[in-house]
């Protein structure tokens, strides 16, 4: 399954447009890397939606990135009244990215069941979406908002966010990682990439990948945010979602394994990934 390649006298429009609605005042990061990491994978255009306090500061320190400002909650999330502003933008895009650097759980299960309510379906070509962190906590209690959008759909939970997931305890995940996340990928009819020191891409059919190439120094603050990114940025490309998880995991990988050589094999940053990402990627070509 290899990644589409780009049309060479495509514009970015070609490239897919990216929504990421991410961060939050205490974690403002989490937007900055997933953003970045979309853009790395290649898409086109960038947005983001975060809360309206760091808004201006993430826009400058991304100037490549439309910012937009979102209601706050009192703890600085993003409100869960924002899916009303966010469903017509987020129509408008390829993928929509929901979740790194958000921290208020039950706004984030509000907002996002009430945002996947108000876009199309895959059949009227609706955007895809990945869901990461904090945009996983509601769909363990009801998944159903997810299965109007089949086909068009990747979580990456890490071990912890998949017991939630599930409802049940970290050491069953720990003691049957591929059963588990191919329990998630049924339930939610989604693509699952539960990521760890071995990552398993699981597809709601059943089927299963595994990748067990990166490095330890890859389990840092972070790091599963710029993963998030680069899936996007591959699925805004085109890619299919089992095939951007595929890739996103490995290419993910391959850049800790870059990172691990030249500077050691940890301590390496998580937006030090990011830069590594366009040379793993011709390197598939
Ligand atoms: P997160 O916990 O969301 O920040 O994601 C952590 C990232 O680091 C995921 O992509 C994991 O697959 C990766 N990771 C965690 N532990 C290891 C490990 N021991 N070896 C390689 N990669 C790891
Ligand atoms: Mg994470």
């Amino acid at each position: 399954m290899p990644l589409p390649q780009p049309d060479g006298d495509g514009d970015k429009e070609s490239r897919g447009r990216v929504l990421v609605v991410a961060g939050s005042v205490g974690v403002p990061g989490g937007a900055l890397l997933a953003g970045l990491g979309a853009l790395r994978a290649g898409a086109g255009k960038l947005q983001i939606a975060t809360v309206a306090g760091i808004a201006p500061h993430l826009g400058l320190a991304l100037p490549e990135a439309l910012v937009v400002g979102l209601p706050e909650t009192p703890d600085g999330g993003i409100a869960a009244s924002s899916a009303v502003m966010l469903a017509d933008r987020a129509s408008r895009c390829d993928t929509v990215l929901i979740g790194p650097g958000m921290v208020e759980e039950a706004a984030t299960a509000t907002l996002v069941a009430d945002l996947l309510a108000r876009l199309g379906p895959a059949e009227e070509g609706g955007p895809r979406f990945v869901l990461d962190a904090a945009a996983l906590a509601g769909l363990a209690r009801d998944p159903a908002p997810l299965h109007r959008h089949e086909g068009r759909l990747v979580v990456t939970p890490h071990a912890g966010e998949m017991a939630g997931l599930l409802g049940c305890a970290r050491s069953e995940v720990d003691a049957d990682p591929l059963g588990c996340a191919r329990r998630a990928a049924a339930r939610l009819k989604a693509v699952v990439a539960l990521k760890g020191g071995c990552t398993r891409i699981v597809s709601p059919d059943g089927r299963a990948w595994a990748y067990r190439g990166g490095t330890v120094g890859l389990a840092t603050s972070g790091s599963g945010d710029t993963l998030a990114g680069i899936v996007t940025g591959l699925l805004a490309r085109g890619a299919g979602p089992e095939q951007a998880a595929i890739w996103g995991v490995y290419l993910h990988g391959e850049a800790g394994n870059r990172l691990s050589r030249r500077i050691g094999p940890l301590g390496f940053l998580a937006r030090e990934l990011l830069a590594e990402i366009p040379a793993a990627m011709a390197a598939l070509a």
